[in-house]
């Protein structure tokens, strides 16, 4: 018994040091030990494990207070990798990720039309390519995938585009890969990216992204932390109903979701539509020459019934959003997707809204932005998800990659 609560001790300290390793980029013994409230003789104890483990290195000479200059630390940051997958594109993405979280290498992977184990195969081969390309070793893998996900187990409850329903994938994955796996949904894996690398924020602050492409979801941070909700479906915001009456009917089931206005399918059906009744326009005249590029482009172009379509897609999201801000006084919405390609005046339309819908007092200090991440917001929340367990890091093998064919 008190053996097993000194190992803990031990390991707890570990975590505390790399983690405060982790938050420098060079820092002496001595200011670790202050920071950590350790003794100085635990700090070197432990420095000189993680030195062995080839994961920090001592960098240099501090400026000295009087007496002996402190020799500075810091990481290394190649000298383990993680990788994060996108589920959630036309095609996969995936990047190996080092312990900065600066993308070395990334590759992509066509979707099979057929969903289930097709897709599974799919995604061994992009997971294949890039632990055989990791030059040090992986020490976990973060998914980010469309649909339900149970965070806690790693089970896809449900994604229709994929084909998927109750896939145990991290338990395939952490099987094939011999590595800790997170998964987690899209929206969740982009909230946790722009949270971790999208800018300034307070250590503890919390910040909501929603995610518009085909579909629609909120990832939700709380104090650092993403929000899973009871069930583990918090956000899914693409099925609030935001149109009371004559609603179109959504995948879902019910009428006048999020979803049925503002995606981005939803938006080219809806410029389909106007372009029959308009007399000029900038968009081609054939509905079914109607793409979401050729809306982009109208809409840069400022063509009126393209700038109608869009905006009004961002009067609903702002309607949606505005239950978010309204219930947890969030301040910090990031829009990440494809619509953030119509930039400030979306961003105008739907800040209008919510100081239609929300208390004045809530809205203070509230920013609504695009993200800072683009594409790439997805694979860097999954591999940051991985980053901030720090105890994965000293467990660091090579993955069975070399066995798998
Ligand atoms: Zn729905």
């Amino acid at each position: 018994m008190r053996k097993a609560t000194q190992q803990q001790t031990k390991e707890h300290n570990r975590k505390l040091v790399l983690q405060t390793l982790f938050e420098h980029e060079r820092i002496s013994r001595a200011e670790i030990a202050r920071l950590t409230t350790l003794t100085r003789t635990t700090v070197s104890e432990i420095v000189a494990d993680h030195i062995g483990e080839g994961l920090v290195r001592e960098v240099g000479l501090g400026s000295s207070l009087g007496g002996k200059s402190p020799i500075l630390l810091s990481l290394v940051a190649d000298s383990r990798h993680v990788i994060g997958l996108d589920l959630a594109q036309d095609r996969f993405l995936g990047a190996l990720v080092d312990l900065r979280g600066r993308i070395r290498r990334t590759e992509e992977q066509a979707v099979p039309p057929r969903g289930g184990d097709a897709v599974v195969s799919a995604v061994y081969e992009l997971l294949d390519r890039l632990v055989r390309g990791a030059p040090t070793p992986v020490a976990g893998i973060g998914i980010g995938t469309p649909g339900l996900v149970d965070a806690q187990t790693g089970v896809v409850v449900n994604a229709v585009n994929l084909g998927w329903t109750r896939l145990p994938l991290r338990r395939l994955v952490e099987a094939r890969y011999g590595v800790p796996v997170a998964v987690l949904n899209d929206s969740q894996a982009a909230a946790m990216g722009e949270y971790t690398f999208g800018g300034e924020h307070a250590a503890r602050s919390s910040l909501v992204v929603i995610n518009v492409r085909y579909g629609i979801g909120a990832g939700i941070i709380l104090g650092g932390e993403i929000f899973h909700g009871d069930g583990g479906a918090a956000g899914e915001i693409g099925h609030v109903v935001v149109v009371r009456e004559g609603g179109s009917p959504c995948r879902c089931g019910n009428l006048g979701c999020l979803e049925t206005v503002a995606s981005t399918h939803a938006i080219v059906e809806r410029a389909r539509v106007m372009v029959r009744h308009a007399k000029v326009a900038a968009l081609p005249g054939a509905p079914e020459r109607i793409t979401f590029e050729a809306i982009e482009r109208a809409f840069a172009a400022g063509d009126p019934l393209a700038r109608q379509v869009v905006l009004e897609a961002g009067r609903f999201m702002g309607m949606a959003i505005s239950s978010l801000v309204g219930t947890l006084n969030i301040r910090r919405i990031v829009l990440t997707g494809d619509v953030t390609r119509f930039g400030p005046p979306l961003l105008d339309t739907v800040m209008e809204t919510l100081k239609q819908s929300v208390l004045a007092r809530l809205l203070e200090g509230t920013r609504v932005e695009v993200g800072q991440l683009g594409p790439r917001a997805i694979v860097l929340g999954a591999s940051a998800t991985m980053l901030k367990d720090y105890s994965l890091l000293f467990r660091a093998t090579n993955p069975r990659v070399a066995s798998v064919t």
